[in-house]
């Protein structure tokens, strides 16, 4: 038996509201930090789970840990990712709430492995429903797919998520799961013809030239070493990489046969990768006229074409001019070698792109419900990617960061309505805390009128002289004065000496960013030639042609632009998740080096900043910060009182009414709701649960 005090010592609270000095973030971290070293990676503040990357493996998640959280309340077992994930089931079969599990934190904290926890968590609690193995089978399938074509190599994280996902998972009217479906949200793209030294592409191509299918590799007309293909030969080690490559190989392919992807499809798959591959070897010369052109002996173009199934020199044309209609006429300009690159990448980034989406629509197809119940319901997963803050930050994280203020801003609504609706169902009365609102930095970037996205959208759409430069010009002659926007002229002495004439900051609710305009107009508008266009949509390729069909029919109307499809996706997001209840786990990176037992912590000072935790543990104290059923208090409590110990015969609200005056709480300290007590100063509880020992 170990006296609380000393055991507070040393593993600390395992729930932040029980922090005597909670407005310290020093104390906050040190908290973090004490459990860390015990092994104890989860915390609580209130019902949101923090969670701190071990880099190694804890025997946490055995059988046997597992069934320790079947039908458990919060505070009847140890903070766990399970816990969150069995109050959500929980909430979703016996209270029919819709429940979504929102997973943030930056690149390499452990987002996605806790996805996948919550996954195979319902997996194991729905073990004793028939008819479903099925279907779990495809849910648990449904990862080592997407990673292998959407995770990367990364300094941050070997196997870092290149996309946000949202995966739904349907269950029927016992609570069994009968199906799922996912979204997928800007996958990075760019990373397919280049990638930050010592970083990887994605995973699949290294899979795929790892393959010892030799029939499979003479029709893709690979030659087997990442370093002969362009796309793939800036990484670093991958000759250490290629057992592992090969074995996920045989993983991916088995993950397709589960998914139902037959061989005709996975065939059609591996040609798209492997057509990409082979677009990057594309060369050009210029020509005696100055333009590009493509010698005719280039094998690299006539296998992309094969593997694409394309006309060969239809290709070669699309890749070397380009046609223009203009009021009738159509004009064709020969590219020079730069743009002609330039249109060479852009293809095969997009051909990567649209693969991965169609990827995950058949995907969804596979794990559509069979016969949908009409009582169906669902539990959502989010595992999206956290603020950024780079050296220098670029059109990418201006999205990013965008996302997670809308996310914040669901944070806030969803959370001020769960209490207000739990003080309404207690029957007590409501107290308002003050909070900062970050819906002003929203409507910064996407208010319609002289928002950052409409005046990006403007001048993309503008024709004429539209440059990253006027774009910022315009930004500033706008926005400069809002509180949240900072231009190179109005900053600040302090911040001025940070900014180029090229940058733009926004002080977002987790600090303040500095983005450089450079390639804003160019991703945002997100060109892809009209003849390459076409011509993908005519290839034989049943995938690639389905990819691109849509852009015939609508050529002549302009493509939304990459931040606006962007805006509209994830405002499609967010309703789907407002009429959800929500769950929170907050991931944790705590150190840069991938390695077990090191806590750094300035870096965690930094992301408990950006997670805005102690915003988040200053509004929970500020109401009533700890509340339990009477039963559960009870229990807990009894032995602190002669009245109530060994037992408490009458109801558990008198029993608890009973301890509290025995407790000598005082009558502000706390209320008593309809079947629960709210307690105010976690002081009080400090006291109760000093008084006693634990085990
Ligand atoms: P994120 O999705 O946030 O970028 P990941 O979930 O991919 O990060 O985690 C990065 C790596 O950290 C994993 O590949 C794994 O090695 C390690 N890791 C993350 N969470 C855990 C955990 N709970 N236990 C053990 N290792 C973990
Ligand atoms: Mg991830």
């Amino acid at each position: 038996m170990e006296h609380s005090l000393q055991h507070r010592e040393r593993v600390g609270v395992q729930d932040f509201v029980l922090l005597e000095d909670y407005r310290s973030e020093a104390a906050f971290i040190d908290n973090l930090k004490k459990r860390f070293h015990e092994n104890i990676i989860y915390t609580y503040i209130g019902n949101v789970l923090i969670s701190v990357n071990p880099y190694k493996n804890l025997p946490i998640y055995t059988e046997e840990k597992t069934k320790l959280y079947f039908k458990k309340a919060f505070f009847e077992a140890p903070p766990h990712v399970f816990a969150i994930a069995d109050n959500a089931y929980r909430s979703l079969v016996y209270e029919h709430r819709e429940q979504c599990i929102l997973i943030s934190g930056e690149s390499g904290s452990g987002k996605t492995e806790a996805s996948k926890k919550v996954l195979e968590y319902i997996a194991a609690r729905t073990n004793h429903l028939r008819n479903v193995e099925n279907v779990k089978d495809k849910l648990l399938q449904s990862n080592p797919l997407l990673e292998a074509f959407g995770n990367a190599k990364t300094h941050r994280n070997d196997n870092s998520s290149r996309f946000g996902k949202y995966m739904d998972i349907q269950f029927n009217y016992e609570g069994g799961p009968e199906g799922g479906h996912i979204l997928n949200y800007l996958l990075e793209k760019s990373r397919v013809v280049s990638q930050m030294h010592g970083e990887r592409n994605f995973h699949i191509f290294y899979q795929l030239l790892a393959s010892s299918d030799q029939s499979l590799m003479t029709h893709l007309k690979l030659q087997g070493r990442p370093e002969a293909y362009k796309y793939t030969s800036d990484s670093t080690s991958h000759m250490s990489q290629r057992a592992n490559d090969q074995e996920q190989f045989r993983v991916v392919q088995e993950a397709m046969k589960v998914i139902e992807i037959g061989e005709s499809e996975q065939r059609e798959i591996f040609e798209i990768v492997a057509s990409v591959l082979h677009l990057g070897n594309v060369k050009f010369v210029q020509n005696d006229k100055g333009y590009a052109e493509i010698l005719s002996h280039d094998a690299n173009s006539g296998n992309a074409a094969d593997l694409l199934k394309v006309n060969a020199t239809a290709l070669r044309e699309a890749l070397t001019n380009r046609t223009i209609e203009a009021r009738g006429d159509v004009v064709s300009t020969p590219l020079d070698v730069e743009q002609a690159q330039y249109a060479r990448d852009a293809l095969a980034k997009a051909i990567y792109d649209k693969h991965f989406s169609w990827l995950v629509s058949r995907l969804n197809s596979s794990l559509a419900p069979i016969e949908k119940d009409a009582k169906s319901s669902v539990i959502g997963i989010l595992d999206i990617y956290g603020f950024e803050i780079f050296p220098k930050n670029s059109f990418e994280q201006f999205c990013i960061n965008f996302c997670n203020e809308k996310l914040q801003q669901l944070f806030i609504q969803l959370t001020l309505r769960q209490e207000q609706e739990e003080y309404l169902r207690e029957g007590i009365e409501w107290e308002p805390v003050e909070y900062f609102n970050n819906i002003i930095i929203c409507d910064l970037i996407e208010a319609r009128h002289k928002g950052i996205i409409s005046i990006l959208d403007d001048e993309c759409l503008r024709p004429g002289d539209a440059t990253d430069a006027s774009f910022l010009d315009k930004l500033n002659q706008h926005l400069d004065g809002h509180q949240h926007y900072k231009s190179h002229r109005k900053s600040d002495t302090k911040t001025q000496k940070l900014m180029g004439r090229d940058e733009f900051c926004l002080v977002h609710y987790a600090g303040e960013v500095t983005y450089n305009v450079n390639t804003f107009l160019e991703k945002n508008n997100d060109l892809l030639f009209r003849d390459i266009q076409s011509l993908m949509a005519s290839s034989d390729n049943t995938i690639v042609g389905c990819c691109f069909k849509d852009y015939n029919l609508r050529s002549k109307k302009r493509p939304e632009t990459a931040i606006t499809q962007f805006k509209n996706s994830l405002n499609d997001l967010i309703k789907i998740l407002s009429s959800k209840e929500p769950s929170y786990i907050r991931c944790i990176k705590p150190n840069d080096f991938k390695a077990p037992m090191q806590f750094d912590d300035k870096l965690v000072s930094h992301q408990v900043k950006y997670l805005g935790l102690m915003e988040n543990l200053r509004v929970r104290r500020a109401g009533f910060a700890y509340r339990r059923t009477y039963e559960a208090f009870l229990e807990r409590y009894k032995c602190l009182s002669a009245e109530t110990w060994p037992n408490y015969r009458g109801a558990a609200r008198d029993g608890v009414q009973r301890l509290v005056e025995a407790l000598q709480y005082e009558k502000e300290e706390y209320r008593m709701g309809n079947t629960k007590i709210f307690v105010r100063f976690p002081k009080t509880l400090f006291a109760t649960e000093d008084a006693f020992q634990i085990k």
